[in-house]
């Protein structure tokens, strides 16, 4: 329904606890539709709700990399749950959007098995590997609060953050000059 500005760190509504989905009612379907509009704006493969500032637990994952067709609507998950990860390692770079062109070696499991809930509250489980396993994976660790930075060192972590908040107060003035 509507495209909204991606939450970018650092800003504590990122690390906010997010809170469990009960009614599968149309505010939901409204949240996800935003998920969708938010994440296609910004040619995202998944997004999470705390990430557009709404601490539900829900994240949406890109049909094609969720297993479905391209033509399909991207998959919601509703109150998920990591209910299986492989022994075996993957070792490659991951993005953001909440850390526009930063991008992060992180060591994640091979494969990973999620149980979650569909916009009508009904359970499903999903397995993946390599990149989808890392998706489903990272998108898990926004409603735990856990972000990209959790997984570099203090040094790193400040660099990052000094790049972040100069774009975002370069945002702030080109913005204002639009305005003006
Ligand atoms: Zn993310």
């Amino acid at each position: 329904m509507a495209v909204r500005p991606v939450v970018v760190w650092p800003d504590d509504r990122l690390r906010q606890p997010s809170v469990a989905i009960e009614r599968f009612d149309a505010d939901v379907r409204a949240l996800y539709q935003d998920l969708v509009d938010s994440m296609y704006a910004e040619n995202g493969l998944g997004i999470a709700a705390l990430q557009l500032g709404d601490n539900r637990r829900m994240f949406i994952v890109e049909p094609e990399l969720a297993g479905r067709a391209k033509t399909d609507p991207p998959v919601a998950f509703c109150n998920p749950e990591v209910v299986e990860t492989s022994e075996e390692q993957q070792d490659s770079e991951e993005g953001c959007l909440s850390f526009p062109d930063i991008y992060i070696k992180v060591k994640r499991p091979m494969r990973a098995k999620v149980r979650a809930q569909d916009l009508a509250g009904n359970w499903f489980e999903l397995e993946g590997s390599a990149l989808l396993a890392r998706c489903l994976l990272h998108e898990y660790d926004h409603l735990t609060g856990k972000l990209l930075v959790d997984f570099v060192g203090p040094l790193k972590r400040t660099m990052i953050k000094k790049k972040l908040t100069k774009l975002k107060g370069a945002e702030a003035s080109a913005s204002e000059l639009g305005d003006g």
